[in-house]
């Protein structure tokens, strides 16, 4: 086997799953929820509400007409006391209704098993659960389910391969809900004409594996794939590959080679909807990493300040040194711990001092391991040398557009370089004189 194999892409990350046996913990709901208006990929919603407003559980609370999109409910009963701005882990502001809970989790009466009967009222379905891509990406499921070329999709991949070290949520929806996974799938499959399903799971979850092949027996068009636990298995492009050999061109969607991917906790929060409909309003949430005092799965309302789920946890056992919101090869790093818990958050990590390393950049010594590891194919030494000059047409040829943020050519750099982040601002800078240069070009003609 060469060394440029597909199967040697991505790194052996150490796996860290310390909490997989941890039975999910419901946590308790706290006095306040701040419920955060951008928990999407897309524009933030629209504040429905105003500060003395009574609130119930599930009821719509913010919305937007904007096609990336997904309506927000309240987790909690009780009054909204404020609409706050926060300031979002990656810089930007996010519109926030504070409630003061009543702690009598009243339903709303909107919270009704929907109707659902064809394909449009399974979308319309869909979107009023207020589903996204709850594996760590955000992206709206309604808009996910109804791709253009609908019809030439034969495929639907359920992502549990979980493929980020210390997270075990999806784990714990296999082991506690693997039924809720089930009729999920079924409902996607019939209402989108999708003949066939393969659960895509990682081979260091051998139980998880068993569980899923024992409720797919008999089901017709499912099965369950066994994947080499290598990071990053779980990313769409690469999870696509694994499952059926194929390939999503650049431009491309997953759509356009017969696919649609969905995460496997996304499929059971569906079923739940379909089921009683009730709304996204909590979350199942590793708390995990050498600083947290009693490490294990909980259950947290949507809008639950971190350092309440922390708490939850027995708080801190050391002084924590990096706190993170999601896994610590893609995860975000958070500046305070009363940020509260969204959607599409499946981990906090609190890692202590031995396991943050001292990060002082040293030069490139052009060793290509990089390379070797690009999930991509990509050439992140290349690309960091095109950022540090403003080449832009070297960034267009030496393809950032096409970088996942996987994390996996900086995890195997040994002069530490940052080259996650050089991308990332890569990508921006690289859209912004895109951009100018078409404008130029407008300008000339
Ligand atoms: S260049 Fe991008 S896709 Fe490739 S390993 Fe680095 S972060 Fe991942
Ligand atoms: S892994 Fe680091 S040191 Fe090696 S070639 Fe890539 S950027 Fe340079």
């Amino acid at each position: 086997m060469s060394i440029f194999d597909k199967r040697l892409k991505g790194v052996r990350a150490p796996h860290c799953k310390n909490t997989m046996d941890s039975a999910t913990q419901k946590m308790p709901v706290p006095d306040k929820v701040y419920i955060c208006m951008s928990q999407h990929m897309g524009p933030p919603c629209d504040v429905l509400v105003k500060p003395g407003d009574e609130v119930k559980v599930g009821q719509v609370i913010g919305d937007s007409g904007a096609f990336l999109s997904s309506p927000i409910h309240s987790s909690v009963s009780g009054k909204v006391t404020g609409i706050d701005q926060i300031i979002m882990p990656n810089g930007t502001r996010s519109k926030t209704v504070v409630i003061e809970t009543d702690k009598e989790q009243t339903y709303h009466e909107s919270v009704k098993k929907p109707e659902v009967t064809d394909r449009e009222s399974f979308l319309k379905a869909v979107r009023g659960a207020g589903l996204v891509g709850l594996g760590g990406a955000g992206f709206p499921s309604h808009i996910k389910f109804n791709p253009k070329n609908l019809d030439e999709v034969d495929t639907l991949i359920i992502n549990g391969a979980e493929c980020e070290p210390y997270i075990t949520s999806d784990y714990r929806t296999i082991m506690e809900r693997g039924e809720d996974v089930m009729t999920g799938i079924q409902a996607v499959m019939k209402y989108l004409n999708i003949p066939t399903c393969i659960i895509g799971i990682e081979d260091n979850k051998p139980k998880g594996i068993a569980r899923m092949q024992e409720l797919a027996k008999g089901v017709p068009g499912v099965r369950v794939q066994s994947l080499v636990a290598r990071y990053p298995q779980g990313a769409e492009k690469v999870l696509i590959f694994e499952t059926t050999g194929r390939i999503v061109p650049e431009g491309k969607l997953p759509a356009d080679v017969g696919c649609i991917v969905n995460n496997i906790t996304t499929i059971a929060q569906l079923a739940r909807f379909l089921k009683d409909g009730l709304p996204l309003i909590a979350k199942c949430v590793t708390v995990d990493g050498g600083a947290i005092a009693k490490p294990q799965n909980v259950q947290a309302l949507i809008g639950t300040p971190i350092k309440e789920v922390v708490d939850f946890c027995g708080g801190y056992s050391k002084e924590p040194r990096k706190l993170l919101m999601g896994g610590p090869m893609m995860g975000t790093a958070l500046y305070d711990e009363t940020y509260p818990i969204l959607k599409n958050n499946n981990a906090i990590l609190a890692f202590d001092e031995s396991q943050v390393e001292g990060y002082a950049e040293t030069a490139c010594i052009r060793c290509g391991r990089c390379v070797r590891s690009c999930p991509m194919n990509l050439m992140p030494l290349r690309i960091e040398d095109a950022f540090i000059k403003d080449d832009y047409q070297g960034l267009q040829d030496y393809k950032v557009n096409l970088c996942i943020e996987c994390g996996c050519c900086a995890y195997s750099c040994p002069a530490k370089r940052h080259l996650v982040q050089t991308h990332r601002l890569a990508k921006a800078r690289l859209r912004r004189w895109t951009q100018e240069q078409t404008a130029k070009e407008g300008g000339k003609g």
